[in-house]
């Protein structure tokens, strides 16, 4: 008789399908997860409803892989579903671990999101002002409720581990999976991936300068980049000293600073206060005035550092920063 395989599943929640991407970026490696699983519920990729797993026993998936924030009454529902029948659940990719791009919507009110897609934007034609779930109190469809805030999935249901990365890379996913697999698992709550920085694995590590002042940030788009000089040095708004390694600085092999996007290092609580500390050292001037224009030349602070974290930061969803 064949031993049963164990089970896994992938789902998405508020998410772009960047991390479902990175499942099949996999290439034959996903032969070795397909070969080694039975993948019971993908909707992205496989036919099976809702209804499949709510027959699956409690605790008989060994691992949901659940992408993309939570927003809506259905996403909350699915974790909550997922998290029952599972032993393991995996908040896979930035946005379910710590809120991602879609987090950065706790800026704006539910209300200002609302009229801005329903009324507001440009190619928008609405003359009856309809609005989701205007039909349920007349006993049509309504659409899953959209709620006042992002939030990251362990701020719905308990999670028992994280895979970092907008997407996560595929060496990262292997790597988590495999560990999975083998039972060969770290402390529950960890992070999937080393606890070092981004500046320990990156390239260009060793044209970084002890010191480095700075009398204006600068756009990749603004200068001339050096292939070979720490982006930081350049006066380009580099994440690097601020995030979790494990990425092996694919963006900067690219000759693109780092966003962030694998979250903070081992032992860091706020990416994006962090990431403003290290970026404050670096002001070169005194004078009051002065330092206003400098750091006036950060396009967009609230975006830059909290990019990927806003809904796991200090900040969280304090609307006037
Ligand atoms: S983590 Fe990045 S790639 Fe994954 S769903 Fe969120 S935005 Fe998309
Ligand atoms: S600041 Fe950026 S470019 Fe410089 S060493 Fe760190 S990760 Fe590399």
């Amino acid at each position: 008789m064949t031993q049963e395989k164990p089970k896994i599943v992938f789902y998405w929640c508020a998410s772009c399908g960047g991390c479902e991407e990175a499942v099949v970026d996999l290439a034959e490696g996903i032969l070795d997860v397909v070969a080694a699983v039975d993948i019971v519920f993908w909707p992205v990729a496989l036919d099976f409803k809702r209804r499949d797993v709510e027959q699956m026993p409690d605790g008989s998936i060994l691992a949901t892989f659940l992408n993309g924030a939570v927003r809506t009454s259905e996403q909350e529902e699915m974790a909550e579903l997922l998290r029952r029948k599972s032993k393991l659940l995996v908040a896979f990719g930035s946005c379910s671990h710590l809120g991602g791009i879609p987090g950065l919507a706790n800026l704006f009110t539910r209300e200002s999101i609302l009229q801005a897609v329903y009324f507001d934007a440009p190619t928008t034609e609405n003359p009856n002002r309809v609005m989701p779930g205007s039909r349920q109190s007349k006993g049509g469809p309504a659409l899953p409720y959209f709620s006042n805030q992002v939030r990251r999935l362990d701020e719905v249901v308990e999670v028992d581990y994280y895979v970092p990365g907008c997407p996560p890379l595929p060496k990262i996913i292997s790597q988590a999976v495999m560990k999975l697999l083998d039972g060969q698992l770290p402390e529950k709550g960890s992070v999937l991936a080393p606890e070092e920085g981004l500046c320990t694995e990156c390239p260009r590590k060793d044209s970084k300068p002890e010191k480095i002042a700075l009398k204006a940030f600068r756009r990749p788009q603004d200068i001339l980049i050096d292939e070979t000089q720490c982006l930081l040095a350049q006066g380009l708004l580099c994440m690097g000293p601020a995030t979790r390694a494990g990425c092996e600085a694919a963006c900067i092999k690219g000759n693109m600073p780092c966003s962030g996007c694998c979250g903070a290092p081992g032992r860091v609580r706020d990416q994006g206060a962090k990431a403003l500390s290290a970026i404050a050292s670096l002001v070169d001037s005194k004078d009051e005035h002065e330092i206003d224009q400098i750091l006036a030349s950060i396009a967009d602070p609230v975006g830059t550092f909290c990019r990927y974290s806003l809904p796991a930061s200090l900040l969280q969803n304090r609307r006037n920063i």
